[in-house]
C-alpha cells in the first residue's frame, strides 16, 4: 500500500506518524503519547534515541563518515575487535553489511562456497530478509507467487514448536531430530539456517524445546554441515543473554547480526565467522558492501556494545521477562481468547485464538486488541496471524512496564 508517497507492505488503519521518541515512549504527530512494546521490532533495545549513542555518533561525524571498500577506517577495526571479543573465540572474522538481509545473504554464499554443497535446511514461517536468497530461507506464500523463482536448494521443515501440537516437548524434539538427521545424512546440505531456539523474525514467537540448538549442533557436526545462526532478533540482550547462542552455549559456524547492533541509529549488519572459512572462500563470494559498516555506524555499535556490557542489559531483560511472563500467565492466560503465552527473555508472544481447544488463530480479534491498545496509549504489534509479539525496550522503567501491561489487560476485555 502507498501512503504519503511511501510504500508499506502492510499498514493498519490506526498506524501513526511518529513525531518524537525517547526511551520507551513514542509521541505521535496527532498528539498521542504511547508506551512502546515493540522496540521497532527488536531494534531499539536500549531505548529510543539513546543519548550516549547519539553523542558517540556526533563525535564520529566530525572525524569521518564513509569507509572504503579496499581499506578500513580505524573505527571499523576497533569495532571488529570489540565485537569479536564478546563472542566465542572461533567467531573471529567480520564481514561488513548494511543490515540483516545482506548479512544473511553473505552467510548463504559463504556456506555454499566453503562446504561445496548447494542445499540448505531452514524453517517454514520464518523471516530472514527480503532478497531472493533470504526469502528462500523463509517466506509468506503470498509474497512469492509473483516473483518466483527464489534461489533454489532450500528445504523448509517445521520448526519444533510445542504449542500447536499434541506431542510432549520431548517427543517434538525426538521427531524433529529424526527428520533433520534423515535430511543431513544425504550429506548434500551446506548449512542449517536458524534462530537460537525461538522464531522472532516471523512474529510467531514459537519457542523450541530445551536442547534444540545443541541438537542441531551435534547433528550438523556429524554430517559436515554448517550452522548459520540468525541473531538479528535474538542478539543484543533481547532473549535474556547477550546473544541467543549463549542460551545453550552453542557455537555456530556463522552468525549474523543487525537491528540491535546499532540500536537503530544507523543501518548496519554483520556476518561473523571463522577465519579459515573466509580465507577459503573470499575470492569466490564477492562480499563487498559500499555502506556496510560506515564509521558512524561503528561508533554507534561500539557504544551499544559498551552499554550492554557495562549495564548487563541481558540480566534486566531476563528478570523483566520472567516478571512479564508471570504477570501475563496470571492476568491474561485465563482470558478465553488467549491461547498461549510464550517466549524467551523480553521476547514474549501472546497468542490470540478463536477458542482454546482448537487453538485456531483469531487475526480479527488480535487486530482489534492492537488497535484498542493504541487508542489507550500502548503500542503493540501483530506478528504471525494471531500472535502479538511483545518486545519492549530492554531499558524500560518498571512503572512504564506496569502501565503498559495494565493497558494490555484492560484492552483484552474488548475482544
Ligand atoms: N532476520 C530476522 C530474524 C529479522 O527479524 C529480520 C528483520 N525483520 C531480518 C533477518 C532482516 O533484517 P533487515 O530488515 O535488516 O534486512
Amino acid at each position: 500500500m502507498i501512503k504519503n508517497k511511501l510504500v508499506f507492505n502492510d499498514s493498519p488503519d490506526w498506524a501513526f506518524d511518529l513525531k518524537k521518541a525517547k526511551g520507551s515512549i513514542i509521541w505521535t504527530k496527532d498528539g498521542r503519547e504511547l508506551i512502546d512494546f515493540t522496540s521497532a521490532w527488536n531494534v531499539v533495545n536500549l531505548g529510543w534515541n539513546n543519548e550516549e549513542i547519539a553523542e558517540a555518533m556526533a563525535k564520529q561525524i566530525q572525524e569521518n563518515v564513509q569507509g572504503i571498500l579496499w581499506s578500513s577506517d580505524d573505527i571499523q577495526v576497533k569495532y571488529a575487535d570489540a565485537l569479536t571479543k564478546v563472542l566465542p573465540k572461533s567467531l573471529n572474522t567480520v564481514v561488513r553489511a548494511t543490515g540483516g538481509t545482506e548479512a544473511n545473504e553473505e552467510a548463504l554464499k559463504t556456506a555454499r562456497a566453503f562446504i561445496g554443497r548447494k542445499k540448505f535446511i531452514s524453517f517454514r514461517d520464518t523471516y530472514h530478509g527480503q532478497s531472493f536468497g533470504t526469502m528462500a530461507i523463509g517466506y509468506r506464500p503470498e509474497f512469492v507467487t509473483a516473483i518466483e523463482p527464489l534461489v533454489p536448494g532450500f528445504t523448509q521443515i517445521d520448526f519444533p514448536q510445542t504449542y500447536r501440537t499434541d506431542k510432549s516437548p520431548k517427543q517434538v524434539l525426538k521427531d524433529f531430530a529424526a527428520e533433520l538427521e534423515s535430511l543431513l545424512a544425504k550429506k548434500d546440505i551446506a548449512a542449517v539456517v536458524t534462530e537460537a531456539g525461538i522464531i522472532t523474525g516471523w512474529g510467531s514467537t514459537y519457542v523450541a524445546p530445551k536442547g534444540y540448538l545443541k541438537l542441531v549442533r551435534e547433528l550438523t557436526q556429524k554430517y559436515g554441515t554448517l550452522i548459520i545462526l540468525d541473531e538479528v532478533g535474538t542478539g543484543f540482550s533481547r532473549c535474556g543473554k547477550m546473544f541467543g547462542m549463549e542460551i545453550e552455549n552453542v557455537v555456530p559456524d556463522i552468525v549474523t547480526f543487525a537491528k540491535g547492533l546499532s540500536n537503530g541509529a544507523v543501518a548496519i549488519g554483520a556476518m561473523i565467522t571463522k577465519k579459515e572459512i573466509i580465507e577459503a572462500t573470499i575470492g569466490q563470494t564477492n562480499l563487498t558492501s559500499t555502506f556496510g559498516w560506515v564509521p558512524v555506524g561503528c561508533a554507534a555499535g561500539l557504544k551499544v556494545l559498551e552499554i550492554h556490557q557495562r549495564d548487563k542489559i541481558w540480566e534486566k531483560a531476563q528478570k523483566d521477562g520472567k516478571y512479564v511472563m508471570n504477570f501475563l500467565q496470571q492476568k491474561a492466560l485465563p482470558h478465553p481468547k488467549v491461547g498461549d503465552i510464550r517466549g524467551l527473555g523480553m521476547e514474549i508472544g501472546l497468542d490470540i485464538v478463536k477458542d482454546k481447544s482448537s487453538k485456531e488463530v483469531d487475526p480479527e480479534a488480535a487486530k482489534k486488541l492492537v488497535s484498542e491498545a493504541y487508542k489507550n496509549g500502548l503500542h503493540i504489534v501483530l506478528g504471525d496471524g494471531g500472535n502479538i509479539q511483545l518486545m519492549p525496550p530492554l531499558t524500560i522503567e518498571k512503572g512504564r512496564l506496569d502501565a503498559g501491561l495494565d493497558i494490555l489487560i484492560s484492552c483484552l476485555q474488548t475482544i
